[in-house]
């Protein structure tokens, strides 16, 4: 198991590999470093979802910024958990399904991402779909996107929660699994029609897949704010399973990232990464369906730089001044100051700028006496 102090210097580590990849104009740069105009404190909260700075300047990339995409999806996850919760009070269930494409090693992610995308929309367009909304008594839905990479190149895929009236009559009233299947024909026959508009194909046996069962739900809401490397990339040499893992399977993108670190591939790992960095651009991580928000009275606000402020609820635990965050900056001990706000630990903090204060101090006494 990672501690939480470890889990927040992986984030800020994979943050600094980011860095080396990106361009030097790019706003990754500027993340959990610079202050934001016109502030000249920073104020430390801590709350539901852990230690947080506000004064200080992100940039609210939910694909690959680890920093901030990991706190994202800790709020979306929230959001999806209130999101079903009212779903099941207002007499709605989630299905779980899957859309993919075939895709090969030579296609760009550019092209395979918006082919989705436009296949997507387009499912969701004509007649079939309102006979399916109809029949089936659907509330809406919530997509996320995902890119994984692996032999066959980049594979973008989406997972939805499609939220259908738990006691309808008709196909529902069958049950569970056999509404699930019926669910599942028909959106594979859209998807493949879709699909070759854009020129794409899918098998029917990864296609489109449709699950009704809340392990189906609970393992996907679980990996929804996990770490971005699923063994945690500084427990890496201990567990060491991102190297045990089967041929075939695809690799997460900070799992290409965390491979570009250990200076794996490092050419190859740093050209997917960026390949992905450009294709995600503009693109949203997770998209609910319009109106459902307000349907299932959940909080609508959808922007990333508001989510990633302080939330309500966050308790202010100490101010720190420009001073204090420069030096904080010079050291880079962010990752450590966040983990003692985790744990609501004031004085933890105040022993970390202790040290790096007298660390300054041994440095200038350093040049006077050279001086002298
Ligand atoms: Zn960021």
């Amino acid at each position: 198991m990672m501690t939480a102090r470890q889990d927040k210097a992986e984030r800020f580590y994979l943050q600094s590999l980011v860095r080396e990849i990106a361009d030097s104009d790019h706003r990754i740069h500027i993340c959990m470093r610079h202050l934001l105009p016109q502030r000249e404190t920073v104020e430390v909260h801590c709350g539901e979802f852990g230690g947080w700075f506000r004064g200080v300047q992100v940039c609210g990339n939910a694909w690959y910024c680890p920093v901030c995409a990991v706190r994202l999806a800790a709020i979306r996850r929230s959001q999806l958990e209130s999101a079903i919760d009212s779903a099941k009070e207002a007499g709605y269930v989630p299905f779980f399904v899957t859309y993919t494409l075939s895709h090969g090693p030579a296609d760009s992610l550019q092209d395979t991402l918006n082919s989705i995308l436009a296949a997507y929309r387009f499912t969701r367009s004509g007649r079939k779909w309102q006979y399916i909304k109809t029949e089936y008594d659907v509330l809406g839905s919530i997509r996320a996107t995902e890119v994984t990479h692996g032999e066959n190149g980049f594979h973008p895929h989406f997972h939805e929660l499609l939220f259908v009236k738990a006691k309808g009559t008709g196909v529902i009233s069958q049950g569970y699994e056999y509404t699930a299947n019926a669910i599942e024909r028909h959106i594979y026959d859209l998807w493949t029609g879709a699909l070759a508009k854009q020129n794409k194909t899918v098998t029917r046996d990864h296609g489109i897949k449709v699950k009704f069962g809340t392990r189906y739900i609970a393992d996907y809401i679980a990996k929804f704010d996990r770490l971005p490397t699923k063994t945690g990339a500084i427990a890496y040499e201990v567990a060491n399973s991102t190297t045990k893992k089967g041929r075939g399977e695809n690799k997460t993108m900070f799992e290409v990232l965390h491979a570009y670190g250990l200076g794996e591939d490092t050419d190859r790992n740093k050209a997917i990464f960026r390949e992905y960095m450009t294709a995600t651009h503009g693109k949203s991580v997770l998209q609910f369906t319009r109106g459902l928000k307000e349907k299932l009275g959940i909080g609508v606000q959808d922007d990333e730089s508001e989510l990633l402020d302080a939330q309500p609820g966050d308790t202010l635990l100490c101010e720190l001044t420009a001073g204090e965050w420069r030096i904080i900056k010079k050291y880079n001990v962010q990752a450590a100051i966040l983990s003692c706000a985790d744990a609501g630990d004031r004085a933890g903090i105040y022993a970390i700028l202790d040290i790096l204060w007298e660390r300054e101090l041994k440095a200038i006494d350093k040049r006077w006496n050279k001086v002298g």
